[in-house]
């Protein structure tokens, strides 16, 4: 089926490095293809190290003269790539909702929300204020300024095509850095058409370049970045093994590094919560994008006197959910991403089935109705869980809520804490001593007070333990692309 946008100049399938569009060096290809069908969208650069160089080489060379733009320049180019996105947040939703499979609902909702990230950066841009420090003796005077970093690499993940390579650029640019990205091989359009409406905002040449790859090339595009010296930072949302490895190879060039990595969220309901806001803050926190989500929550602790009950209400709730293609109307679960999302999460339900546990609902792969591609899954409950199955030590990363059962706030507080990841936590009670207890004991970057809907652009998102490190949004989202500097100055 053909996609259809009301701009086709936004979809592209070539690098854009120094203010040109170019096939990669050695004029390899790959296709992008539909999660719902598997047909092929579009062909897009198969870029090699060649080309990474290339664009670390542009944005090098433009990064003395960007940074030098006073900050209103930079914020008035960001706000009107900010009108740009908006404008054009139908085509964008189509790109998103085609390669990624999420609603058309979800895919414009991300627009907006990515949106908000270049908005509220181009406003933060303008506020990066230094210090003056009170000195010891009369004869000195000390300041603390903020200078960007430099050249920064952006790589990002398929579960937000868009949302989080802008929670990337954006304060990038606003700090006065410039850009090379690359972003996940399965979701590179929506990504392009976004640089080039920043071509059309007016954006210097060199400023953004972005090279797209397959999977077998990754290692060598992004290892061209690692290796250089004039890429000063990383920053990275994906997987813990793949962030791992860049914070291993980007040592012998001690580069700055944001790490938004996996979390394996624990979702608490006490006994005194409100169990339908706390059923509605779990559909809302686990079902958005089939659950392919980095704060979804992984599992879910019910306290044993409100379990069944709890349990009824979901089910009954999950067994509305309707599954279907991205742009059908009425979808609110699109396909999973590919073959082998869909193979890890058939495999943890069997594995929790094998291990004990009861299946409440869903618990099977599902065709998608008029195509043979199975990547669909049917939302799942599963009760009875336990910390011997595989879900319990790893994100799913799909539609399946498992119920473990908890006795009393001690057992749930350890049994909560008791992985290597550290992003998002859940928790539903209307005991206030309980709430601040609870939520300054548990070890997540971020915590949802009865509250399923975390991420905003004036907040900070990121991890602690394994799940990374950096912040993206807010003032401190600022920070990540700058550098503290330390003027003394002695009397004339
Ligand atoms: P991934 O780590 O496989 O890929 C992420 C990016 O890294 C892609 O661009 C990919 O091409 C690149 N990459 C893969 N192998 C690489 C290598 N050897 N060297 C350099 N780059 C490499 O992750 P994914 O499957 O695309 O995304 C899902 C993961 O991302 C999940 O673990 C999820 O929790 C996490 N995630 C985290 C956040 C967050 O903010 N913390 C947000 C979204 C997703």
């Amino acid at each position: 089926m053909a996609l259809n946008l009301d701009r086709p100049d936004l979809l592209r399938s070539n690098n854009f490095i120094g203010g040109q569009w170019c096939s990669s060096v050695v004029g390899a290809s790959y296709p992008v293809c539909d999660p719902a069908t598997g047909e092929a969208i579009a062909i897009v650069a198969d870029s090699t190290a060649a080309d990474a160089q290339a664009a670390t080489v542009a944005a090098h060379q433009a990064f003395d003269s960007w940074r030098q733009q006073p900050a209103a320049v930079r914020a008035q180019l960001l706000k009107r790539w900010h009108a740009l996105i908006l404008e054009h947040t139908e085509d964008l939703a189509r790109l998103i909702s085609r390669e990624q499979g999420k609603p058309m609902s979800e895919a414009r909702g991300e627009v907006a929300y990515g949106a908000s990230y270049v908005d509220w950066f181009a406003a933060e841009a303008v506020r990066s204020y230094g210090d003056i420090i009170p000195t010891p003796v009369r004869s000195k005077k000390m300041l603390v300024t903020k200078e960007p970093v430099g050249v920064v690499a952006a790589i990002t993940p398929w579960n937000f095509p868009l949302a989080m390579i802008v929670r990337k650029i954006a304060p990038a640019l606003a700090a006065g850095c410039t850009v090379v990205a690359k972003p996940a091989e399965d979701t590179p359009l929506t990504a392009l058409a976004l640089v080039a409406l920043a071509e059309e905002a007016g954006l210097p040449a060199g400023v953004l370049n972005i090279v797209t790859s397959s999977r077998e090339q990754v290692s060598e595009v992004v290892g061209a970045w690692l290796d250089d010296g004039r890429v000063r930072k990383i920053t990275f949302t994906g997987s813990t093994a793949v962030g791992k490895l860049l914070a291993r190879d980007s040592a012998p060039t001690l580069k700055r590094l944001s790490l938004e990595l996996g979390g394996n969220a624990p979702f608490i309901v006490f006994e005194d919560a409100d169990l339908d806001a706390a059923v509605e803050g779990l559909m809302a926190a686990k079902f958005r994008n089939g659950g392919q989500t980095c704060v979804s929550p992984n599992r879910v602790y019910v306290q044993e006197s409100v379990y069944d009950a709890f349990a009824d209400k979901l089910v009954a709730r999950v067994q509305s959910l309707r599954v279907g293609p991205g742009d059908h109307d009425d979808s609110q679960i699109g396909p999973m991403i590919n073959a082998r999302a869909v193979d890890k999460i058939e495999r943890h339900v069997q594995d929790a089935l094998a291990r004990g546990a009861s299946l409440l609902t869903g618990g099977q792969r599902l065709s998608g109705g008029d195509t043979n591609v199975p990547n669909y899954y049917a939302p799942t409950v599963l009760g009875d869980a336990s910390h011997e199955m595989e879900l319990s030590q790893d994100e799913t990363f799909g539609p399946v809520v498992p119920l473990f059962r908890f006795r009393d706030e001690e057992e749930v507080v350890d049994a909560a804490n008791d992985t290597p990841y550290g992003l998002a936590a859940y928790f539903y009670s209307r005991d206030v001593t309980r709430i601040w207890r609870l939520a300054e004991r548990l070890q997540t970057g971020l915590v949802g007070i009865n509250e399923g809907a975390l991420a905003a652009e004036s907040a900070p998102f990121g991890g602690v333990k394994e799940s990374g490190y950096g912040r993206e949004g807010s003032r401190y989202g600022l920070d990540d692309y700058m550098a503290t500097k330390y003027l003394c100055q002695g009397n004339l």
